[in-house]
Parts: structure tokens; C-alpha cells; sequence
């Protein structure tokens, strides 16, 4: 996905460049929700959910969404491609 981001140069003025964003498909490790990020290494679809995966492992608990099981090819699948990615 192209973006464009304009920033102030400090003698040149304003600029604009197009930048390309990679977009990650990510399970969350609190609900097995599947989401978008921009981040590779995010684990939560919301704040809320890393919020509880924050506390779940400062109480020693790991995620509790069951990652084997959500990440199997055929789960998988089925999420990429609600997301179109198949
Ligand atoms: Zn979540």
C-alpha cells in the first residue's frame, strides 16, 4: 500500500513522498481475532487486547489463544482469504 507523507524539510519547504507500507496479517494472541497491522511484531488487534496479554504474563499466564492451533494451514487459509490475500 502506497501512502504519502508530507514533511517539513527545514530549508527546502515542504515536501511530499510516497512511501510504501507492508501490511501484516496478524492473529491476536488475546481473542484469535485475525487483523492488519503495519507492525509484523504486534500481537494484539486492540489496545485493550494488549493490555490483557500484558497482564496475563506479568501474572505469569501465557497468551491464551491457542497460536498452534489458529496459525494450522487451514485456519489460515480461511483468514487470508477474508483479507484477499489468496
Ligand atoms: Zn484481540
Amino acid at each position: 500500500m502506497n501512502q504519502e507523507r508530507s514533511y517539513n524539510q527545514t530549508l527546502g519547504g515542504m515536501k511530499t513522498k510516497t512511501i510504501n507500507r507492508t501490511k501484516y496479517l496478524n492473529i491476536c494472541w488475546m481473542c484469535g481475532k485475525p487483523y492488519e497491522s503495519y507492525k509484523y511484531d504486534t500481537y494484539a488487534c486492540s489496545p485493550r487486547c494488549a493490555q490483557n496479554i500484558l497482564y496475563a504474563r506479568k501474572q505469569g499466564f501465557n497468551p491464551p489463544a491457542k497460536m498452534e492451533q489458529l496459525t494450522k494451514e487451514k485456519n489460515v487459509k480461511d483468514v487470508k482469504e477474508r483479507f484477499g490475500y489468496v
